[in-house]
């Protein structure tokens, strides 16, 4: 019997390995504060689906993660660098928006500490519950060809909306919310003490982002909530963290596009035209991973925000 067991568990093994997301090193970016900068570029089968940037923070009585992640595997992969830092119990998870890529990695952490409170904008667990978390699970399965199967929705449910704030451990967590940002479920979270902002993907740094469920408007104002915050180091939802010159930057190329458009669209310019002349504009985001892919789609979107937008 014991033989069929070991045979059995051998014929699985490479499929459960198969799905394990190797180790990615923790960096610490302030006192408290440590960020796993996962790979650029959109899930596949090769990433399996790891490609966000979770974040932890190690207080005195327990550990606060943000966006732990794609998958069940991301998330356990997470909890396994947490563990290199400290024996200090999980407490909080906090999701900064609805995209399946940063949240649904929270099983690993309800799985491992059942008293951990889970939590994220009123709209991320409305959506989330009305049908959204089902099609982000079939959407990473479809994306990395079955790598991220076995992962279950495991939705928060303590709503935190902007200027919510908590302290834990000695230290304090404030939420930034403006609203019609990049999903209109977003929050920033300011980890008061270290001076840190985890921006969701209100920011990217050398990715450029899908604007499918945001605002030209209001990204640009949450990158100026984000400027004015106070804070000094400053997380993407993607790429390499930095000081506040990323937010400026990728806010450069959000308002490069939405103030062009406007000028054009009073020239009687159509996109096609539009795009080559944008596409000047924008020389230090051409090699940013995607941006090839989503200019014409960002144009397209900016026309029809500021065509809506003149009948305000
Ligand atoms: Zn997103």
């Amino acid at each position: 019997m014991r033989i069929l067991i070991s045979a059995f568990l051998l014929l699985l093994s490479p499929f459960v390995l198969a799905k394990e997301i190797p180790d990615y090193p923790a960096k610490k970016i302030a006192p408290h504060t440590y960020m796993i900068e996962g790979p650029l570029g959109l899930p596949n089968a090769k990433n399996k689906g790891f490609m966000n940037n979770p974040v932890f923070v190690v207080t005195k009585t327990g550990v606060v993660v943000i966006d732990p992640g794609t998958s069940v595997y991301t998330g356990r992969m997470v909890l396994r660098q947490i563990r290199k830092v400290t024996k200090n119990p999980v407490t909080h998870v906090l999701d900064t928006h609805i995209h399946g890529d940063h949240w649904l990695g929270n099983q690993a952490f309800s799985e491992a500490y059942p008293k951990a409170i889970l939590m994220a904008h009123p709209k991320m667990i409305a959506q989330a519950n009305a049908g959204e978390a089902k099609q982000w699970l079939s959407l990473m399965s479809q994306l990395t060809k079955g790598a991220t199967d076995g992962t279950k929705a495991v939705v928060p449910d303590k709503a935190i909306d902007n200027q919510h704030q908590f302290k834990t451990g000695g230290i304090t967590f404030k939420i930034l919310a403006p609203k019609k940002a990049h999903s209109g479920t977003d929050i920033m979270i300011h980890i008061v003490e270290d001076k840190v902002l985890v921006l969701g993907d209100n920011v990217l740094h050398k990715r450029i982002g899908r604007m499918d469920d945001a605002t030209f408007r209001g990204n640009i104002n949450a990158c100026d909530v984000a400027i004015n915050s106070g804070a000094k180091v400053f997380v993407p939802g993607h790429g390499p963290s930095g000081d506040v010159h990323i937010v400026k930057k990728y806010r450069t190329y959000l308002s490069t596009i939405f103030e062009s458009v406007k000028v054009y669209i009073d020239e009687g310019l159509n996109d096609y035209e539009m795009k080559a002349k944008i596409h000047e504009k924008l020389e230090p985001f051409i090699r940013w991973s995607g941006y090839k892919d989503q200019l014409g789609k960002h144009i397209s979107l900016a026309m029809l925000e500021a065509e809506k937008a003149m009948f305000e």
